[in-house]
């Protein structure tokens, strides 16, 4: 495993345990020489965990459209910045990208990337692993909305292993790196 992509928020949440985990994931993942895919903006935890693992001195990749760079939102010292034409475009070369995602806190944008990339694996698009990390508790409703979409059949049970949940950076990043590969039709 090369790269891992995270999705954040671009906002920093109000709790100061958000953006102090998102450094820890950042350091964690330049220790074990993972780079890092991601949105490319500056803002918010997306800002915190870029710098985390550009400190460290970890490769960083920031995917962005054209229409966000126009707005400057995007992060000024990179290793390398992928401009696209569209949201769509950024999706799947992030995901092309990466061996691995996680989701750390966030907003729409957030859960938009992560249901995508859950729904091209639970489609068998691709078998890269894809976890989240639990901060203080953030994606506790969330959880327990999957609970009831498997109670009343619109989601079928295997397919909650396709999330692997932690609330602790190393255990989410061993778990990353030590999981089974699943099956993929080579979609992606
Ligand atoms: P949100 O959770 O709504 O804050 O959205 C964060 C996710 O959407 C990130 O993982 C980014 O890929 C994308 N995104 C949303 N807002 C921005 C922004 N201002 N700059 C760059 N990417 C953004």
């Amino acid at each position: 495993m090369k790269r891992i992509c995270v999705f954040c928020g671009s906002r920093a949440g109000s709790a100061t345990i958000y953006a102090e985990t998102t450094r820890d994931l950042g350091r964690a993942m330049a220790r074990r020489g993972l780079g890092l895919v991601f949105g490319a903006g500056h803002v918010g935890l997306m800002g915190v965990l870029t710098d985390a693992v550009r400190e460290a001195g970890g490769e960083t990749i920031g995917v962005i459209p054209q229409s966000l760079v126009d707005r400057e939102l995007a992060h000024a010292s990179l290793t390398d910045l992928r401009i696209v034409e569209s949201m769509h475009d950024r999706k799947a070369l992030m995901a092309e990208l990466s061996d691995a995602f996680i989701a750390l806190p966030g907003g729409f944008g957030t859960l938009d990337e992560l249901f995508e990339i859950l729904t091209w694996a639970q489609l068998r698009f691709h078998a890269k692993p894809i976890g989240i990390l639990n901060v203080n508790g953030f994606f506790d409703p969330l959880l327990a909305w999957i609970d009831r979409a498997i109670a009343e059949d619109f989601l079928k049970e295997k397919n909650r292993e396709l999330l692997k949940v932690e609330s602790d950076v190393e255990r989410l990043l061993e778990r990353l790196l030590t999981s089974e590969p699943g099956a993929s039709n080579g979609v992606l």
